[in-house]
Formats: C-alpha cells, structure tokens, sequence
C-alpha cells in the first residue's frame, strides 16, 4: 500500500508554537524529512522509533537540492511510509511547499498540508511588534529579500512604499543595505522606524531597532546574522514598550533539565515559558523491576496492610501495571490507606482515581516516615526505587512499626548521549543546572565524568539528600526545601 506525506509547519522556533495538528502528524510519522531551520526543540518531538532525514545540513554549505528532496519524499510514501515533511514556520510562506506539493501531485501520491505560525507574524510578535495596528498600519506585505542564484533583487521598492503598510523582508540579512537604499530611492521616510529579529521567538533571539536610515549599520553593528527578519513600518516604534519576551525573568538564562524524559515535561515547560534557554538532557531514567515476584505476593495479600507507601510517580507506575498485569484494579486496594512522598506522587495516585491519604509536609523520605509513624497501627507496604532512601525505613524501624519494602523499579545510569553533554558543558555551560533527586546528580555526574569542570553552573536541588550529594562533587547549589517542581522553579528566579 502506498503511503502518504504530510507537509507540516514546524513553527519559527519556540516549540510551543507547533500546532496541535502538526504535533499529532509528527507523533504518527515513520518518517521525517526535515529542515535546517527548524528547531532542535521540536525535533525533540519526533518519536524515537521514526526514521529522521536531514535535508537541511549546512556544514558543508550544501543542502540536498530541491529535487532531490522530491524524489526522497515521493520514494519513502511509495515505500507505504507515513511520512511527515517538516519545515520552519508555514510550509507555503517561501518554503518551496506547493513545489513539493506538485511533485507528489504528479505522481499521483496522497499529501495534506497543515499550516504552521510563520516567522513573519511571531518573531515580529515577540520582537513586541503587532504586524497591523489600527492607528498605523493597514496592511501587511511578506516580501523575501533574496534573488535566485546570478539574479538581482527583483523587488518593486515604489509600489511597497506606496502601500504605506507593514513591509516584512524574510532572507534579508545579505541584502539587507540593497532593501534599504531602494526603499529611500522609492520615497521611504529615511526615519521610518525599522527592526531585525534575529532567531525570532528562541531564547536566544536578539532584536535591532532603528530608523531606516540607520538600520544597515545598527544591525551590523550586533553582528545581526540569518535567521532574521527586517521589519519596516510604523508598528515597529511599538517594541520598546511591547517587547515582552526580552523582558520574561528567565531570558538569557540557560538551564539544564536532568530529569528523566517522560517526567521532564512540566518543569522544562515551566522554565521556557518563563524565557529560559531549557536544554533537556534526561540523566537517569526508571525501569520497573519485572517480574518481581515480591510485588505479586504483597498485592495477593494487600489486606495484610493498613498504609501502602509511594515515594515516586515511577514507583506507582510499577505498582499499577503489576496490578493490571495480576488481572486487578483499583478496587484491589479496598480500605488500605495511600501515602505519597510528595504532590507529584499524588497526583499520579490522582490519575488512577484514587487519593492520597496522607502527604508529609515536608516532602522528603524522613518527614514520610514520621508521618507515617504517627499515622500506622498496621503494617506498612512500600514501593519504591531498588536504592531508596534509608531515611524513612530508619524512622519505620525506630518506632517499631511493621513495614515490607520492596523494590519495584531501578534507576539505570548509562547514557549514550554523555559526550555531547560533556561537549554542551565545556562550550559554554549553563546557567543553572536542576537536580531532583539525588540519582540525578549520580547520572548526571557519571555522564559528564567526574574530571569535569563543575564551577561554572549552579546546581537547582530539590530537598537536603539532592544538594548533599551535588555537594560531594564541589557544585554550588540552591536548595528548594520543599520537593515540589514550582520550588525547583522558584529559586531559578530568586536573584
Ligand atoms: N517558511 C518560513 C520562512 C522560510 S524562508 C516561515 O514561514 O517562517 C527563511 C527565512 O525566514 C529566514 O531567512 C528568515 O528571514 C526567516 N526566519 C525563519 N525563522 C526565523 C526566526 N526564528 N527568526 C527570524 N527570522 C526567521
């Protein structure tokens, strides 16, 4: 069976801004063709079993030629493949996506096409400039500022200035001193305010204002390079006082996620919505401890318990999939009651449809255990990692309170991504590195080698136990004292 391509608009760079269409197509793609200036963000999101097919590769300054690309496309769907074209902004917007569109026409070979959010409108917007505004600017004009190859500029500069609009150059930057000097021969206020926007809506966008005139020297002054867009147009005297991305109290910042990948969602979020130039970098990830006998004997006899104890999502996840595994559910658990380490443990209960009875308020093992202790007139069951804290069996112990504690999931250290980690860190480093668990500074430390330079990033802990072991290998750190992911995110933003 033959298969299909989807053309998708990958957005101009903030991950957040792929659609939910394009992001549903990229999740059921087995294949994914895409572009050099789509960021690596969103490559992120391309599922680890698709195929991915750079045609954007620039270190040799030679991107595979658009026919080539064709042929790749119109190839890997008659290969009965559910292929996704990935490209930077809005496929239709210079993105050579209707010629790719009529390739696969010819052939006969199914396509849709589901627009992005061009460069054009967004790196304007968070640059602070709105496109239109009704006390200045009535139209919007898109213009691309480069010529096909031995060609000149071929743009009429007379009939842009009379339009009086919002004129928008994608490509530009090259050409940028030949737009200007047209648009002043074509009549242009030579103080008309202008702006480039440099890597729009990306942590590390840069944003150039000035009157028209002054631009070319402006933006070479900053070294203003590609991918960046020139804007002219009374709109852009707004950015000063619009420009709230510039402003988030994360930008500029760099931050070092090490949770593991399915759990780091939220907190990166968290930290890119506040301006953050968020690096993901899972450095240790769970694996549930399967089979595990020890478990299955336990639940067989779950009335035996009064509290069941869950110090980690992971460690619910292993409890839920043993149980359905055991043809149960959660009417199994009958009146056993439920701790939970902290809000995110409960919440995963949550998700299950059943609540936590008890939180410490304090979210660490010791402050479970004496919760737990002052709470259990029965025996107690614990799921949790192979290598759990001693803390809380220790308070257990000490009360005389009967507990099991089983190990239903391990932490696993080995990271084929370690050397470009180690890379990332001596380029430049981070600003701030988050830890959330003390096996997040042991993976993340066996990934970078012990011999690394650790004194030029803070590291973000959560709770005493996390900062105690970054503090064996000479990290400065902050430490949040409650184990909650909005503490983690708290401190990033302490001054
Ligand atoms: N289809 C794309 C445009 C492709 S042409 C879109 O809709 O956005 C490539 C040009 O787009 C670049 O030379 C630059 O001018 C602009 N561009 C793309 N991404 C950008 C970004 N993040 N910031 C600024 N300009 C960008």
């Amino acid at each position: 069976m033959s298969g299909k391509v989807t053309l998708v608009g990958a957005g101009p760079g903030d991950p957040g801004l792929l659609t939910v269409k394009g992001l549903r197509a990229l999740e059921q793609a087995d294949v994914v063709v895409y572009d050099r200036l789509v960021s690596p963000a969103v490559l992120e999101r391309i599922p680890a079993a698709a195929r991915r097919i750079d045609v954007g590769k620039e270190a040799s300054r030679h991107p595979v030629p658009q026919h080539q690309i064709n042929r790749i496309l119109l190839e890997e769907a008659q290969a009965g493949h559910n292929v996704v074209r990935l490209k930077g902004g809005d496929p239709f917007v210079f993105g050579r996506g209707g010629e790719e569109l009529q390739a696969l026409a010819r052939e006969g070979v199914e396509f849709a096409e589901i627009p992005g959010i061009t460069s054009a409108i967004a790196a304007a917007a968070y640059g602070g400039i709105p496109v239109t505004h009704r006390d200045c600017a009535s139209s919007l004009h898109i213009i691309t500022g480069h010529a096909r190859e031995g060609a000149e500029l071929n743009i009429d500069f007379e009939a842009l200035v009379q339009t009086r609009g919002t004129l928008v150059f994608l490509m530009g930057v090259t050409a940028l001193p030949v737009i200007v000097e047209g648009l002043l021969e074509a009549g242009m206020d030579p103080d008309m305010p202008a702006a480039m926007v440099e890597q729009g809506t990306l942590p590390s966008q840069r944003r150039c204002g000035a009157a028209l005139k002054a631009l070319p020297d402006r933006a070479a002054e900053m070294g203003i390079r590609s991918p960046a867009l020139m804007i002219v147009g009374r709109v852009c005297a707004l950015a000063e006082k619009l420009c709230w991305f510039e402003r988030l109290p994360l930008h500029g910042k760099r931050i070092l996620v090490t949770r593991p990948g399915d759990r780091a969602g939220s907190l990166s979020e968290k930290l890119w919505d506040l301006g953050a130039d968020v690096v993901e970098f899972p450095c240790i990830r769970t694996e549930a401890v399967f089979p595990c006998p020890a478990m299955e004997g336990a639940l067989e006899q779950l009335s035996a318990y009064e509290w069941l104890g869950f110090t980690s999502a992971a460690g619910v996840e292993a409890f839920w999939t043993c149980l359905r595994g055991m043809g149960k559910d959660a009417r199994a658990l009958g009146g056993v009651k439920l701790a939970a380490i902290g809000p995110a443990t409960g919440r995963a209960l949550e998700a299950r449809g059943v609540t936590a009875d008890l939180i410490p308020e304090i979210y660490d093992a010791a402050h479970m255990g004496e919760a737990l202790v002052k709470a259990a007139e029965g025996k107690v069951l614990l799921l949790r990692a192979e290598e759990g804290s001693p803390a809380l069996t220790d308070a257990l112990s000490a009360a005389g309170v009967p507990y099991d504690d089983i190990a239903v999931y391990r932490t696993i250290y080995d990271n084929p991504r370690s050397q470009e980690l180690r890379e990332a860190l001596e380029a430049g480093g981070f600003d701030y590195v988050t830890f959330t668990s003390a096996s997040t500074v042991k993976g993340f430390v066996s990934a970078v080698g012990g011999d690394a330079d650790f004194s030029r990033f803070t590291g973000l802990c959560i709770g005493k136990q996390t900062a105690g072991e970054a503090e064996k290998h000479h990290i400065s750190v902050k430490t949040a004292g409650k184990a909650a992911i909005d503490a983690l995110v708290e401190l990033a933003l302490e001054k």
